[in-house]
């Protein structure tokens, strides 16, 4: 085969498949149980999706108005009021994405100046960082530390200078499946006020959270009020990962700016999904209850199951993720323990060490327990087969 060579930019040109995509795909060529990309096994509430349904065939399929449907707009007030006790103007502080992702670009590309620092933390979300480039920004890196993954004043002190613009938060994070305990949201918030920087805070997994915790929103924190993007995400809170309808809400003028980009990037969102969310998100409290216990549920068999085959489970607080730490089974390479994981026992997994840019864990495997006991037994009866001896 000849490979011609384009002119193309070098940020996406040089960025391998995501991960995600790679070992879905390794799963389907081996016939593995998927543990790796986060999606659930459940089809997702019936409701929703038949509200879904009935819009698509009797509903309206034009342009829907580019910050998003205002019943949407006002649905996602109501419910960050209702749940965390958030208050947003629905009119001027609330926008619809198509997906997080899209949210996330926004806000990057309509913050960012050239040479603008940005604060990442690792382990990260894959599309940060080429964002993060790709709108000029300059990456300075917090490297977090299993089992805890905690912010430390040392760590900030490091990565924040003058020149810090943007920071890009996620919590609870994926792939650690922590939340920061509200101490570590102190010390960030004292030093983004210091720094008069801007948080985009990615919230996707505010609803999945386990154990009787509660999230807290960075829009929450009074000193961070203004100077937080708060992003949310549709496919998260009803298990319907491939809906891609997010949420950007901000003060007005933060909010003003991040619908600049959007409007350029895809200007709208499919109106019959977003008619579909704003029916949802006004379910009642037991919906919510409900999903967290399943997935909480899901996550105790998972963990149960693998520490019971000799695997050192970390605690899994939220998100549809648990990990495992090789380190004391004198595993190192968690990209080659994943790849003999998926082509010779079945199971496909993430690792851990595709979420850093630089100085990355290598011995974390991230899997994701969203899925019907069937699967998770299946997978556990696959890995009984790895040789996890020394
Ligand atoms: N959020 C999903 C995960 O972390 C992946 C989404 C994707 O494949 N882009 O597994």
């Amino acid at each position: 085969m000849t490979t011609t060579s384009i002119h193309a930019n070098r940020i996406f040109a040089g960025q391998p498949t995501t991960v995600f995509e790679t070992m879905s795909r390794l799963a389907r060529e081996h016939d593995a149980v998927n543990l790796g990309q986060g999606f659930p096994d459940d089809p997702g509430p019936l409701d929703v999706r038949q509200r879904a349904a009935e819009a698509v065939v009797g509903g309206w399929n034009q342009y829907p108005p580019m910050l998003g449907l205002p019943e949407l707009r006002e649905a996602v007030a109501s419910h960050y009021a209702h749940h965390q006790g958030i208050g947003l103007d629905p009119e001027r502080e609330v926008l619809i994405t198509s997906g997080a992702t899209e949210a996330i670009a926004a806000a990057l590309l309509a913050l960012i100046e050239p040479g603008d620092e940005v604060v990442l933390f690792q382990p990260m979300y894959d599309a940060y960082l080429p964002l993060v480039r790709r709108a000029g920004g300059v990456p300075r890196f917090v490297t977090l530390q299993p089992p805890d993954w905690r912010l430390t004043e040392a760590a900030l002190v490091a990565a924040f200078s003058t020149k810090t613009r943007v920071v890009l938060f996620n919590d609870p994070l994926n792939p650690t499946a922590t939340m920061f305990p509200p101490e570590d949201l102190a010390l960030l918030a004292r030093f983004v006020v210091a720094s008069d920087a801007i948080v985009i805070s990615d919230e996707v997994w505010e609803h999945v959270v386990f154990d009787g915790q509660a999230h807290t929103s960075l829009l929450a924190l009074p000193e961070l009020r203004e100077r937080t993007v708060k992003i949310g995400s549709a496919g998260k809170i009803f298990s319907l990962t491939g809906w891609k309808v997010g949420f950007a809400c901000a003060s007005p003028p933060l909010r003003e700016v991040v619908a600049k980009a959007h409007q350029f990037l895809t200007f709208t969102t499919p109106p019959n999904l977003q008619s579909a969310v704003a029916y949802g998100l006004g379910k009642p409290d037991g919906y919510f209850h409900d999903m967290r216990t399943g997935f909480a549920r899901s996550r105790d068999r998972l963990a149960d199951g693998l520490r019971s085959l000799g695997y050192p489970v970390l605690p899994s607080a939220a998100t549809y993720f648990l990990n495992v730490d090789l380190a004391p089974l004198g595993i190192t390479d968690d990209v080659a323990f994943c790849q003999r994981l998926v082509t010779e026992h079945g199971v496909a997994a993430i690792p851990v060490s595709a979420f850093y840019a630089e100085d990355a864990v290598t011995t974390v495997v991230r899997f994701c327990f969203a899925k019907h006991d069937e699967t998770l037994d299946r997978a556990l009866g696959r890995l009984a087969g790895v040789p996890l001896g020394r």
